[in-house]
């Protein structure tokens, strides 16, 4: 045993086994660790190495040690086995030696593959290689798989990539069931063409054919650049595929399902250029729409068109009801118009048509009429009929407008003339319409300052007797005597007062003015006011009659108010309370122009009137038509029947005065007896105790 131990120290571990002095360096350096055994499971020999791989010092390993003796200091070391120790080491030491291989564990992680060969003397030769790094890396390598796996089939797009032979290395499940794919009949090595082949088959493809479709999808192939691309599938979805190139020619592309993202981007699109109501167009769409139209270098029509009766529906019927007739009128206009044409709704009950393109103007005619057509026919809403009633104004690009701003703005110039001319019709701009329209602005300023300028005055015209030619009152008529422009009458400036309000403060000015003028009249003289209808609606006029009959302590029997069947249109039982609370404070109420209104005589019904003014046209033709004088005898029979006074206006001939004076008109106004004056010249000419009585000829014979 000593020779031994000495010959292990002297030849290092190798002992008596005769290594030549390199082999045994070469040895001792190889990265595994090698020990030889005899048959009775004795060492013979071991590396450096197999001694630093566990901790072994020379005299551990030295020939003889029993191999028993390196399995227990392995289990020392913590090797982990199944079973217990003895049992272990035993199967180890008394089996027979045969080819093996095994990987074993110790505690502290490390992990070592050994492979033992039989040796042709009954003995073995055992290599150790430490394989924990190995491992590592392959359970690094192994997660990195399973967490691939776990992206790709969890990413929520479709992911494939292709080798540049064009087939499928590896897919996921969300590009299988994108495209409905078989999924037994897709894996690596699937040729791109097979898969066309099966999305064919399963209808998820483009409206192409097969031979189309593949020659786009080379195209991108071959292109080997970045490609995004959506695709509307036959079967209605839309995908958006990003193909990206790879190194090596093949690709990786990504399919995303943007159905839905597609279908509330285009509906937020169509929300944001139509209407809610109509689903018309809606003024952003319909400037982008003339744009184009200009850009079209072709002439083209834009209508503008405002219902008339919009108004009053909505306010007697609700608006659940104005909606209705919205739709109604939008279907309709639908009907109307070609493919090319479109059609707004600029809010309210206004809406535009840009007709394009047109040949010449009479082709928006033609158009006008027949909207206008459509919508004086019945709408049924709440089981009511219900008619919309059009205007319209008609502007031509590009001779009335170089803009979208300018043509719509002179169809609405050509709208307003429309109106004005009595609705239910249409107009083509005309350029003085523009200058109307500055007109108009210019005098609705100066008319606001008028009043505190003190411009305006009264003036006063006879109302004469038939029968005795005395006169019985003066009718008020007021005069704007304009700065600049000088005499301005009446019916240039009340419809315009009327329309802004200003009507409420001039008249009741003229109410105070006549009230004041006629209390220095010889007391059986009245004083007749023209009333208008806004004065009604804007309320407390009784207050203001009442106020000024007191402060020119004027008697309420020598008022007379004219009242024109506009004013009863709108809110008939708020001003027929006015009217009779007047009525009861003594004051007369007459009815002004009458028989030029649609519903004289049923207004004559609802309120019992102390006069009717027959109106100047049908006095005019009195002694030329008989139609006239007709009405002019119907007209004063009734009133002789209902109690009421009958006065005929405009009276300018003797044969005018002659013939309505035969036919029983009790009272008379007119140039014949004076024109309106000033009060001033009135109490001169008619007043004044020098004043003749107007002459007798005046009186009916
Ligand atoms: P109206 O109430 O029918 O007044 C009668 C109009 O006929 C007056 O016109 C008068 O000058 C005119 N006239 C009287 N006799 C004759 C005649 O023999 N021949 C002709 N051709 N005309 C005659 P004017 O003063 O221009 O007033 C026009 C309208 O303006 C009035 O018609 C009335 O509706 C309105 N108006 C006048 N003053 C006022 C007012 O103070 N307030 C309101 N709201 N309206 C007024
Ligand atoms: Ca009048
Ligand atoms: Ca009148």
């Amino acid at each position: 045993m000593e020779d031994r131990d000495r010959q292990v120290a002297d030849n290092g571990p190798l002992g008596s086994l005769a290594l030549g002095g390199l082999l045994e360096q070469a040895v001792n350096n190889l990265w595994l660790g090698i020990i030889l055994f005899d048959r009775r499971r004795e060492v013979i020999y071991c590396n450096q190495r197999y001694m630093d791989m566990y901790g072994l010092a020379p005299d551990e390993v030295r020939p003889g040690t029993p191999v028993s003796n390196l399995i227990q200091h392995r289990l020392k070391l913590g090797l982990k086995i199944r079973g217990e120790a003895d049992d272990y080491v035993r199967a180890r030491t008394e089996r027979t030696i045969v080819s093996e291989q095994a990987v074993q564990e110790f505690a502290d992680g490390r992990i070592i593959a050994y492979t033992v060969h039989p040796l042709p003397d009954g003995g073995g030769m055992a290599t150790h290689e430490d394989i924990t790094e190995r491992e590592e890396l392959s359970a690094r390598l192994r997660q990195r798989n399973m967490q691939f796996d776990i992206a790709i089939n969890n990413m929520s797009h479709g992911l494939c990539f292709f080798d540049a032979d064009r087939r499928l290395i590896v897919c996921n499940k969300d590009f299988i069931d994108m495209y409905g794919l078989p999924p037994e009949r897709v894996g690596p090595g699937t040729p791109l063409s097979d898969i066309v082949d099966m999305r064919f088959a399963a209808g998820s493809v483009p409206a192409m054919s097969r031979d189309e479709y593949m020659k786009w999808r080379t195209g991108v192939v071959v292109s080997a650049e970045p490609v995004d691309s959506i695709v509307e599938m036959r079967n209605g979805r839309t995908f958006k595929i990003r193909h990206r190139p790879m190194p090596d020619l093949g690709w990786v592309a990504t399919h995303e399902d943007i159905t839905e993202q597609r279908r509330t981007e285009l509906k937020i699109a169509h929300m944001a250029h139509h209407d809610a109501l109509t689903d018309l167009a809606n003024r952003a769409l319909l400037n982008q729409r003339l744009e184009q139209a200009f850009t079209s270098n072709q002439m083209f029509a834009v209508h503008h068109i405002d219902l008339d009766k919009f108004k009053s529906v909505n306010d007697t019927l609700g608006h659940h009801a104005g909606d209705a007739l919205l739709k109604g009128v939008s279907e309709r206009l639908r009907r109307l118009v070609r493919p090319g044409d479109t059609i707004a709704r600029m809010g309210g009950d206004e809406f535009v048509v840009l007709q394009t393109p047109i040949g010449e103007a009479s082709e928006a005619a033609t158009l006008a009429q027949r909207i206008i057509g459509q919508m004086s026919a019945p709408f049924e809403i709440d089981a009511q009929q219900t008619i919309a009633g059009a205007s319209i104004g008609i502007a031509i690009a590009p001779a009335d407008g170089a803009t979208p701003e300018q043509l719509l703005r002179n169809a609405d110039l050509a709208l307003y003339r429309a109106k004005g001319d009595g609705r239910g019709m249409y107009r083509f701009f005309e350029p003085t319409m523009d200058e109307e329209v500055q007109g108009r602005r210019a005098l609705e300023l100066d008319l606001r300052k008028a009043l505190a300028s003190g411009e305006f005055e009264l003036h006063y015209q006879p109302l004469v007797k038939s029968h005795s030619g005395e006169i019985s009152g003066f009718e008020a008529l007021i005069r704007w005597q304009h700065p600049q422009r000088g005499l301005i009458p009446p019916n240039s400036f009340i419809p315009l007062a009327e329309e802004i309000g200003l009507i409420v403060p001039i008249g009741e000015w003229v109410i105070r003015q006549a009230c004041m003028t006629a209390s220095r009249w010889p007391k059986h003289l009245h004083v007749a006011v023209n009333i208008s209808a806004v004065q009604f609606r804007y309320g407390g006029l009784a207050e203001v009659i009442v106020g000024a009959l007191a402060a020119a302590g004027l008697d309420a029997s020598r008022l007379e108010i004219e009242i024109t069947e506009s004013v009863l249109l709108q809110d008939k039982e708020g001003t027929l309370a006015t009217l009779h609370r007047l009525r009861e404070l003594g004051i007369r109420i007459a009815m002004d122009d009458f028989g030029t209104g649609y519903s004289s005589l049923t207004y004559l019904q609802c309120f019992p009137f102390d006069k009717i003014k027959i109106d100047r046209s049908f006095v005019r033709d009195v002694a030329t038509d008989a139609g006239s004088l007709n009405i002019v005898r119907a007209i004063a029979a009734l009133a002789s029947g209902l109690g009421m006074t009958a006065t005929a206006e405009g009276v300018e001939t003797r044969e005018q005065l002659d013939r309505i004076a035969a036919e029983g008109c009790t009272e008379m106004q007119g140039y014949l007896f004076s024109r309106p004056l000033p009060a001033a010249d009135i109490e001169r000419r008619f007043l004044s105790p020098e004043a003749p009585a107007l002459p007798d000829r005046f009186a009916a014979a």
